[in-house]
């Protein structure tokens, strides 16, 4: 145990007392998460090459759901340090815009080797204040880093082209430029990569950045800032603010009315996207919205069952069912429907419920209590309209898993298009299984949602492979996989899923625009 000074910043350990506490005190007792680089744990903004409080100087608490304990404090700030962010990024956007595509991607390396070092520290840090098993926390560091990378080899690969001479003496030529100050808003659940996905491309292509990471998770995102930082990006480039969810709508306004923010990269809410781009309307900036996703899984009888049922684990239990790529309707055909259903609720109930601590964790707790109580609904409300409760179905509490935010694997049978797990992501470990009898009727119901970001399926006549792919309405379509994610591959939705590409080749194009030079003879 050690006695550390609350207010020297350096905030890399929890309390060992138990409940709900105010840190506002000048010590408290801690023992050690064993960071190898203790600076990692930033509890400051990062606006024009500082680390400073927030304006008002008022903050709010990082809480670790495994315990609902509260172990740091970091700013909660207003419309003025959004607006101090985005003076310094502007300031930075020439300078930055001009430097040479080469010398950025050498930055760009620098970051990515960084992460890749220091890795094992941030596992730590996201494990700790989102919940999720540490294999899943190194997996995400190093997919997160892998967008860091990719961006540093693309920066260099911008190409415009030169239009054949149609009139004598006229050059043609179009060139990509960077938008300008790019405003980057993420969620919780994937507190590195997702914040990572949009910083890479944007710097790559000679963007400043103002971001503001999710309220429960700022701290992964300020040690990947403070890397940054060490690898030389220059001052202004990159800000980052943090705030608590009553003070985000204020905070982000300031970025959406402002003419200099050109763009906005967000992921989160459909709901919240729909706000963010009424509200660009005004200033017409860019956009990419990776939104909600309610995606289906659909197993057809010829398919592979064995592996469907490993593809549906896989994919639905990764982050204890808080993505937004995972299945959130299964649909099981006729035939095969009860030897699946069989065969997955024996695979479930080997799955083990716990906290990041424990290595053999493999479902961490939910990120807070409206997620919980989001879950506890829905299946109630399953339950309520005749869905049959075949595992789990509550909150877990045990000497283990210890905590009020815990959920059990849960399967449901007889799921029907009037349920509000139907129409609405549950966001946890709960798999509803709905009953299809013909191809056409299960590709009809896949694509019965507004949502379209991930879809998976499993079949193995080559005919219906083709055919379904082609149907599915959705950006992303993983057939007798359950993980998809890659850096190499273009990530994002259609319908209300949003709009722009993360990743691939085309990825970058997102923080460019197009300008076309015309050059006379005379
Ligand atoms: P979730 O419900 O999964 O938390 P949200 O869409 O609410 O997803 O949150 C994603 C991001 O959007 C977070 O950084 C959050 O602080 C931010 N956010 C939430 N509400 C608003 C809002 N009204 N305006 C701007 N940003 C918001």
């Amino acid at each position: 145990m050690t006695r550390l000074n609350a207010k020297d910043g350096l905030v890399l350990t929890v309390p060992v007392v138990t409940g709900h506490q105010d840190f506002t005190g000048d010590t408290m007792t801690l023992i050690s998460l064993a960071l190898q680089r203790a600076d990692l744990v930033r509890t400051q903004n990062f606006i024009a090459g500082q680390w400073r409080d927030a304006g008002l100087s008022a903050s709010y608490n990082v809480s670790d759901p495994a315990t609902g304990e509260q172990f740091a404090r970091v700013p909660d700030s207003t419309a003025a340090d959004a607006h101090d962010a985005t003076d310094a990024a502007q300031n930075a956007f020439e300078p930055w815009r001009f430097t040479p595509a080469r010398e950025r991607a050498a930055i760009l390396k620098r970051w990515h080797a960084l992460i890749v070092e220091h890795s094992e520290d941030l596992a730590r840090l996201m494990s700790r204040e989102q919940g999720k098993p540490m294999p899943e926390s190194r997996a995400e560091v190093l997919y997160g880093a892998a967008y860091v990378e990719w961006f540093a080899e693309e920066a260099v690969r911008t190409y415009g082209d030169i239009i054949p001479e149609q009139v004598r003496g006229r050059k043609m030529m179009v060139v990509l430029e960077p938008v300008g100050v790019v405003a980057v808003i993420t969620p919780w659940n994937f507190p590195l990569a997702m914040i990572a996905r949009k910083l890479a491309p944007a710097l790559a292509a000679g963007c400043t950045v103002v971001a503001k990471p999710a309220e429960d998770t700022p701290l992964t995102a300020l040690a990947l800032v403070r890397l940054a930082e060490n690898a030389g990006v220059p001052a202004g480039v990159l800000n980052i603010v943090t705030s608590s969810r009553a003070a985000a709508p204020a905070l982000v306004n300031d970025w959406i009315i402002d003419p200099r923010v050109r763009k906005v990269s967000f992921t989160g809410s459909t709901e919240v996207g729909k706000l963010l781009a009424r509200g660009s309307a005004d200033t017409l900036k860019k956009l990419s919205l990776e939104l909600g996703g309610n995606a289906p899984f659909v197993v057809f009888d010829d398919a592979d069952v064995d592996a469907a049922v490993e593809g549906l684990v896989i994919s639905k239990f990764r982050n204890s069912g808080q993505t937004c790529v995972c299945p959130n309707r299964v649909y099981v055909q006729d035939a095969i429907h009860d030897v699946f259903s069989e065969k997955l609720a024996a695979r479930m109930k080997t799955m083990r419920v716990g906290p990041a601590t424990r290595d053999e964790s493999q479902i961490g707790p939910l990120i807070n209590e409206r997620a919980v109580e989001k879950v506890e609904r829905h299946v109630k409300d399953a339950v309520s309209k005749g869905a049959a409760l075949l595992l789990g179905g509550t909150r877990v509490r045990n000497d283990v898993a210890n905590g009020p935010f815990y959920f059990a694997p849960t399967l449901l049978a007889n799921a029907t298009a009037d349920m509000m797990l139907f129409g609405e992501e549950t966001f946890g470990p709960v798999v509803p299984l709905f009953r299809f009898a013909t191809e056409a009727e299960g590709v009809r119901a896949a694509n019965d949602t507004q949502f379209g970001l991930a879809s998976y399926f499993y079949a193995r006549d080559v005919g219906r492979i083709s055919r379904v792919a082609e149907l599915l309405q959705a950006g992303i379509v993983g057939i007798n996989v359950g993980a998809v994610s890659t850096e190499v591959a273009p990530f994002g939705g259609v319908k209300e899923s949003g709009y722009g590409r993360e990743g691939s080749r085309r990825g970058i194009e997102e923080y460019m625009q197009t300008k076309y030079v015309c050059l006379g003879s005379s």
